[in-house]
């Protein structure tokens, strides 16, 4: 099923976004378990995604192949767990943390790749720098030493009708427009997941992290099948 679900996946995304660029495809490997993950690296996926730290390090080692993303909320005392064990950490949502990875990074002498999180609907819910702060955020950490800003991450609202998600979108899309225009370091505008990235793609997103389009419904919750470590 996973095999079929990314070939099928892989295929629709020949043709790029709207603008015809190429659509890199991130699976969201929350719950999965790494024969799962190996299975879809097997099948063709190039980005595997996850959002808990401990699950990162915890199954990230059993995976071969596939350039680790980090996607979720990320704690200052758990940074020191990512440094150098990262290819993009799309979810840097906040200063605090940006200077946190930056002051690691530096100490490791290493640069992090990362993306600024955009909180695109305005939602208590969700965390990200307000669309208003959000380029002035990424002038600033573009010039941080041990940090390489590469684009945005945004989540749309679950609720909204089409012109109005679209709109959300296109306004991210123009953020990355604007950095892109005198920055080469920017590649990834990372919006869509299962339930709406032919959307995000028909309005200029590059980059999808999808969970259940792939593995399937997620039916046990986050981290049950892992042992509790520390
Ligand atoms: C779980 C998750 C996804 C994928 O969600 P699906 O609806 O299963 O595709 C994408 N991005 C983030 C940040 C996630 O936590």
């Amino acid at each position: 099923m996973i095999r079929e679900n990314v070939t099928a996946l892989l295929k629709e995304l020949e043709g790029g976004n709207c603008y015809h660029e190429k659509v890199t495809l991130v699976a969201a490997t929350k719950t999965r378990t790494p024969a799962e993950i190996n299975e879809a690296i097997a099948a063709g996926i190039t980005d595997i995604g996850e959002n808990k730290v401990q699950e990162f390090t915890a199954k990230f080692d059993e995976v071969n192949g596939a350039r680790r993303h980090f996607i979720g909320h990320l704690q200052l005392n758990k940074v020191k767990y990512l440094i150098g064990r990262t290819d993009l950490i799309e979810s840097v949502d906040r200063n605090e943390l940006a200077t946190e990875l930056a002051k690691r990074s530096v100490r490791a002498g290493i640069v992090t790749d990362i993306l600024l999180e955009v909180n695109i609907g305005c939602e208590e819910s969700k965390s990200g720098y307000p669309l208003e702060e959000a380029f002035s955020a990424y002038e600033r950490l573009s010039r941080t030493e041990g940090l390489r800003v590469k684009g945005f991450m945004a989540m749309l609202p679950l609720a909204g009708d089409e012109g109005y998600l679209g709109g959300l979108v296109d306004k991210m899309r123009a953020l990355y427009d604007r950095a892109k225009a005198h920055d080469t370091n920017i590649e990834h505008l990372s919006m869509g997941m299962s339930g709406d990235w032919r959307l995000c793609l028909a309005h200029g997103s590059n980059m999808i992290r999808l969970g259940t389009a792939i593995f399937g419904s997620r039916t046990s919750p986050v981290g049950q099948h892992l042992p509790v470590r520390q």
